[in-house]
């Protein structure tokens, strides 16, 4: 799998922003699909569902009788959108596959809901102009915070995230709550009999569902000191432009504490892609590695998680490179490879070899050559 971002997607295009998190989330084919299973590390089951939908043909017969862990899939047009859904019985609210349907970008409280259960559903509803579609692992966050003009545009591939955030430019233009449909969809749901795939349109059922109320942040990082955007995002103290949204950030503004969101996206030359937030140790085999620092990053107060990557030259050590996190600061260590990492910082004409056992700043926009693998460092993740 390939993953391509962009930053403006043309005119009349539906805008999927993905949410920061560690789940697998997909677009194949203008589909959106959302897996509830780890991003890190290989997960066959992901992959496997996303290459299911890239073929012909009706979706809802390919993914009806699907085991494997809970997913969604969404399917957005002008008029009107089309969810596909399985989940697991019994999944605590903060695990169960939620798609949402907000009137705009503005809207704090969705309109319509549809939680994931434990059978096969498929639902089409119409959308008017401007509606927002979230999907998440969990309750819907409300859509503003990661629509706007210099959000991620996600156009195919798979990418870690906790779910996605289906827009347009309408979704900008409509800020009235006005009023708020209590309708919403429960997860026993009937689904859908009719086996031409030919859908019911939402159902208006009554459900007492508890609506969840301001933006809660997926980030549970470290709390550290910076500065916020507009929207919120905390960002380094020395940042002049939002990470996660390109807002403008005031250095003036007082300093403020919370949890650090994730600094980046490494993405690898294969289409993977790897949230930093917590310390990486890159390589072919580098577990070992891990279990010899029990785990824990290098300022023992953090994860240290192994990174595989499959390397055909033979040139990648069974841990070649660490990726450690200092308050804002990405570090890059050759933790003593036997053909070294090199490292070409943006605008930089020649990749400079990382001298072993030393932790060199890492910028934004860097890529880290190592073996036979080249890794580049993106700024944000999502929104
Ligand atoms: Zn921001």
């Amino acid at each position: 799998m390939t993953a391509q971002t962009q930053d403006a997607p043309a005119a009349g295009v539906q805008y999927s922003t993905v949410l920061p998190g560690d789940r697998v989330v997909a677009r194949v084919r203008g589909a959106v699909l959302v897996v509830d299973a780890p991003a890190l590390g290989a997960t066959p089951e992901a992959a496997d569902l996303a290459a299911a939908l890239d073929v012909d043909g009706d979706l809802a017969a390919i993914l009806r009788d699907r085991g494997g862990p809970s997913f969604v899939v969404v399917e957005s047009t002008a008029g009107s959108v089309r969810a596909l859904l399985r989940g697991t019985a019994g999944a605590p609210e903060e695990r169960t596959l939620t798609v949402a349907i907000f009137a705009s970008a503005g809207a704090a409280t969705p309109e319509h809901v549809l939680h994931a259960g434990a059978e096969f559903v498929e639902r089409v509803a119409p959308v008017a102009p401007g509606a927002v579609v979230t999907v998440t692992v969990g309750p819907p966050p409300p859509p503003a915070p990661v629509c706007g003009p210099t959000a991620l545009h996600l156009l195919r591939g798979a990418v870690p995230g906790a779910g996605a955030v289906l827009w347009s430019d309408e979704s900008l233009e409509t800020t009235s709550e006005g009023d708020i449909s209590t309708d919403v969809f429960p997860a026993d749901a009937p689904t859908n009999e009719e086996p031409t795939g030919v859908s019911p349109l939402f159902a208006a059922t009554e459900y007492d569902v508890e609506v969840q109320g301001p933006a809660e942040p997926v980030i549970t990082g470290p709390i550290i000191e910076g500065r916020r955007c507009a929207f919120g995002h905390l960002n380094s103290p020395v940042a002049a432009y939002c990470t996660r949204c390109g807002a403008l950030v005031d250095r003036r503004a007082p300093l403020e504490t919370g949890p650090r969101p994730p600094l980046g996206l490494l993405v690898a030359d294969d289409g993977t892609a790897f949230v930093v937030d917590d310390d990486m140790v890159l390589g072919r085999d580098p577990a070992a590695y891990v279990a010899q620092r029990a785990g824990r990053s290098f300022d023992g107060a953090g994860r240290l998680l192994p990174i595989v990557l499959q390397d055909r030259t033979g040139a990648l050590s069974r841990a070649h490179l660490e990726i450690r996190i200092d308050g804002w600061q990405l570090l890059a260590v050759d933790v003593g490879s036997a053909n070294g990492t090199w490292v070409r910082p943006p605008a930089s004409p020649q990749p400079l070899r990382l001298p072993p056992g030393q932790p060199v700043p890492l910028t934004v926009g860097s890529d880290i050559h190592l073996g036979g693998r080249i890794l580049q460092l993106q700024d944000g993740v999502g929104a």
